[in-house]
């Protein structure tokens, strides 16, 4: 990943070893941890079952005050759908093999919208990744909006076909669409210098030969993921071996945006000390 090492990792912070607290170690739960800064018990495996904590996303549009389309969320796993919402329809989301919906998408917009349903993958609830990413640098230029959540999925569906060589094809093809990301943040007056990236998994995986297609609870190393944060508060690191969690990824959110994470009831995670102080 050569962006993601030599630009975007120097720039900002990059902890390989970051705890996943819930015990669960699959997406949904992941997710969760991440969006809603705690482990819900309830979400223990992947059932698109509405999620019952407000998220991250939905705190901040309450809090900022934002229009709906001010928030939002494009993911390749079509689950994303009632994970990214406690209130159905309460942010931007689209998500899986989904039509862009809303007054008048963009000619390149409305086009990704119509090709997902013809360029399929190998899997029912996921789209491909570069329809993901694609439509979302389109909303960003479009729709400028304040918070912007995108989930991709194809390493991790690659990786259970066991298909390391398009495990490494997804890996390359997501360093070169973080640089798409990161020049065009800089590119736009409105996010150049006063936008933060922060980049992480729903979990990690097996080491082994024998288990590094897979991950879940009895999975040793599915318990770690990484995390990179770059922008104008967080301190150009590099690589650091400062502990956090995954459950701290949302309270560090909030505090960025300029709001207090105690607001955010119900979370257990705190911010990550070594994102701010620049
Ligand atoms: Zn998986």
């Amino acid at each position: 990943m050569p962006f993601f090492w030599k630009q975007l990792a120097a720039r900002g912070l990059a902890l390989p070893n970051v705890q996943v607290t819930n015990p669960y170690r699959v997406s949904y739960p992941g997710y969760s941890e991440i969006l809603t800064g705690r482990v819900e018990e309830s979400i223990h495996g992947n059932d698109p079952i509405r999620n019952p904590n407000e998220t991250v996303l939905e705190f901040l549009k309450r809090k900022l005050g934002l229009a709906k389309e001010q928030v939002a969320l494009l993911a390749s796993w079509d689950t994303f759908r009632a994970i990214g919402e406690h209130t159905e329809g309460s942010i931007f989301l689209n998500a899986g093999y989904q039509a862009i919906e809303g007054p008048k998408p963009s000619p390149s917009l409305a086009e990704l919208s119509s090709l997902q349903f013809r360029m399929l993958t190998p899997w029912d609830n996921a789209r491909h990744d570069y329809i993901t990413y694609t439509m979302a640098l389109e909303y960003l230029k479009a729709a400028k909006p304040r918070v912007l959540y995108i989930s991709l999925d194809e390493t991790d569906d690659w990786a259970h076909d066991h298909r390391y060589d398009r495990v490494l094809d997804a890996i390359s093809d997501f360093d070169q669409f973080l640089e798409r990301l990161w020049n065009t943040v800089e590119s736009m007056q409105e996010y150049r210098g006063r936008t933060t990236l922060i980049i992480t998994s729903d979990h990690g995986r097996g080491g082994t030969l024998a288990d590094w297609s897979n991950h879940g609870k009895n999975v040793a190393g599915a318990d770690r993921v990484w995390l990179a944060i770059a922008g104008p508060d967080t301190p150009a690191t590099g690589l650091s071996d400062a502990g956090a969690a995954q459950r701290d990824i949302a309270p560090t959110i909030i505090k960025l945006m300029g709001l207090d994470p105690a607001e955010y009831k119900g979370a257990t995670g705190s911010p990550v000390s070594a994102a701010f102080g620049r």
